[in-house]
């Protein structure tokens, strides 16, 4: 191979590696904590393997943080309706209580959408120890098995923020998800066009395939009710199949939760 093209391999695979990990952080991204959403913060513990994209072809996997809240049960049925899986990383507690939303998280998971967790009230576990993080998970782990009678293997951190603790310790019992799309919904919470955007151009120029998890949050009422109707016909219209994060990873359903 020539120089010159060994150089824009060098760099091409660079900036390949570098889109597919984690984003650094931002003055933007403070905000986003201060706002109670979401960024993402990388350095794993050695070892620790974080999700960031699917593996399946033709897949998309659109997944929900922050819920269970008062628009849950109609994403349930929209998605139902549209013959579409998808991804609910829920709280105990955080803009909803997760027991005033049972009957929608009980039915979310009949329906074959993957229920995980984002712990039980959405602090940012890199301020925490071991124990602190463990219980965070335990609570919530209890909480759903009330009332879907299993506990998630699958969880996302808060804001996405992770550090060496956080990893090593709930990576032991967890899938740990990030995303390789985020949809930026609660920047511009009045302005779901711009969230659909994210789909027509980045979704469809990081692969024309699919096989991205895609970040938006279950509690922002236009994410809800006009985002997420159109990104799924478009997801759809383009030939991609709509799977949870297990499906996208090829992972058999019995393996999203423990009894
Ligand atoms: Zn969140």
């Amino acid at each position: 191979m020539a120089p010159i093209a060994r150089l824009a391999m060098a760099v091409l695979l660079f900036s390949a590696t570098f889109i597919n990990a984690a984003p650094t952080a931002t003055t933007a991204d403070n905000d986003a904590h201060i706002a109670g959403y979401s960024r993402a913060v990388s350095a794993a513990a050695p070892g620790v393997k974080l999700v960031y994209k699917c593996t399946v072809p033709n897949t998309v996997a659109m997944t929900f943080d922050d819920g269970p809240f008062e628009y849950t049960a109609d994403l349930v049925k929209l998605f139902n309706s549209k013959n579409a899986k998808a991804t609910f990383f829920i709280n105990g507690q955080n803009n909803g209580k997760i027991t005033d939303y049972a009957g929608a998280v009980k039915q979310a998971y009949a329906s074959g959408h993957q229920i995980a967790s984002h712990t039980w009230d959405h602090g940012d576990l890199t301020t925490m120890n071991a124990k602190q993080i463990n219980a965070e998970m335990d609570k919530l782990d209890v909480a759903i098995k009330k009332i879907i009678g299993v506990s998630p293997t699958y969880m996302r951190p808060p804001f996405g923020n992770i550090n060496d603790l956080v990893t090593k310790t709930v990576g032991a019992r967890y899938t740990i998800v990030i995303w390789s799309q985020d949809t930026n919904d609660w920047r511009h919470e009045n302005d779901w066009k711009s969230s659909l955007k994210v789909y027509q151009d980045k979704i469809k120029k990081a692969n024309g395939k699919g096989g991205e998890i895609v970040l938006q949050h279950e509690t922002i009422k236009l994410t809800a009710q006009e985002l997420t109707k159109r990104a799924i016909d478009y997801v759809q219209k383009n030939g991609w199949k709509l799977v949870t994060v297990g499906e996208c990873l090829g992972k058999d359903k019995a393996t999203w939760y423990r009894k």
